[in-house]
């Protein structure tokens, strides 16, 4: 822990000053950091509009910051005019996305985190040697209808829970691989993963790990500081699923746990009785709402700020070359 750094005088004088332990790694990741230079490359080499086909990382701020800047958020290629750039969100896209854009001639740039990339080329080589591909991630998530849209229909199958696993109905001999969702809980996938060798013992596991490095260093920080917190605050969208990881480790750990958008959804009442508040933000929520949140801390307590540091972060990942060319 580094050495604790006093400030907000309009605090309450006569409240107990608040210990804020800020987890990290936290926030931006390497390929959140890429989708959004790509977006900003993409409008100054085209010009605005660029189109952004979904929300290019899960984070409010960051969209309405690329909207002033000229971005056009969608659902769907067919919201895009022809002659317009479109950009892939980090999250990535079935292949029938980019067939589409190709079919009617478009200039898109793909922003798919390469990470999520690494999991589509291993879903393609699972599907090449014949295995029946078990996913695990959540229904709905983009990145999963991505990484499903890779393989022919009929070829993988989504499973969430250990629960989905007892429902599985391959038999013992089948041919069968799994793959998972780059965001997840690192200990609920591990509990489904041994599910899942348990009943299929022949199951082939991926070459690497699937969940990312950003995604296991955030919960290995959130589970250091959530012990010592009374309550833990998590920056992050409802629909980000890293972030809403964050809020369930610190929940397992025993420590009750806010996801939290910005500094103004804060209840003041949440910090009654609080002498130490961990800190942390998901992959896609920038270091401003951070800055944020403890200056709104300030206008209510003294605020003490304590890292805790639980690994490094120095990956950073290439542009495409489109963009650099
Ligand atoms: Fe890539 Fe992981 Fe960041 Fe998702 S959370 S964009 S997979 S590095």
């Amino acid at each position: 822990m580094n050495a604790p750094l006093r400030h907000q005088p309009e605090a309450d004088p006569l409240l107990p000053p608040l210990t804020v332990l800020i987890a990290a790694p936290r926030g931006f990741c390497a390929g959140v950091d890429r989708a959004i230079e790509i977006v900003e490359r993409a409008l100054e080499k085209y010009g605005a509009p660029v189109y952004v086909r979904h929300e290019i990382v899960h984070n409010r701020h960051v969209v309405e910051s690329l909207k002033e800047k000229g971005a056009i958020f969608v659902e769907e290629l067919d919201e895009v005019p022809t002659d317009a750039p479109v950009v892939f969100s980090a999250h990535g896209v079935p292949k029938s996305v980019p067939a589409e854009a190709e079919r009617r001639n478009m200039l898109y740039v793909d922003a798919t985190c390469p990470l999520v990339s690494k999991v589509h080329r291993q879903a393609e080589r699972q599907i090449e040697k014949g295995q029946h591909i078990i996913f695990i991630g959540h229904a709905g998530h983009p990145e999963v209808i991505g990484t499903m849209g890779q393989v022919p229909e009929g070829r993988i199958t989504l499973v969430e829970t250990i629960e989905d696993v007892g429902r599985l109905t391959f038999g013992a001999d089948e041919n069968l691989s799994f793959l998972s969702q780059t965001t997840l809980s690192v200990d609920d996938t591990a509990e489904i993963i041994e599910a899942l060798k348990v009943r299929f013992p022949g199951i082939v596991a991926p070459k690497a790990e699937d969940i990312c490095y950003a995604t296991s260093n955030r919960q290995a920080a959130v589970k250091q500081i959530a012990p010592a917190s009374d309550l833990v605050l998590v920056i992050g969208a409802p629909n980000s699923s890293n972030s809403v990881r964050l809020v369930e480790v610190s929940r397992r750990l025993g420590t009750d746990a806010h996801l939290i958008q910005s500094a103004a959804e804060i209840d003041p009442a949440w910090l009654e009785g609080i002498g130490t508040l961990g800190l942390s933000a998901g992959a896609s929520a920038p270091e401003v709402l951070v800055r944020e949140v403890i200056a709104k801390l300030g206008e209510w307590r003294t605020v003490e700020e304590q890292q805790v540091m639980a690994a490094e972060e120095k990956m950073v990942f290439k542009l495409p070359r489109q963009l650099t060319d």
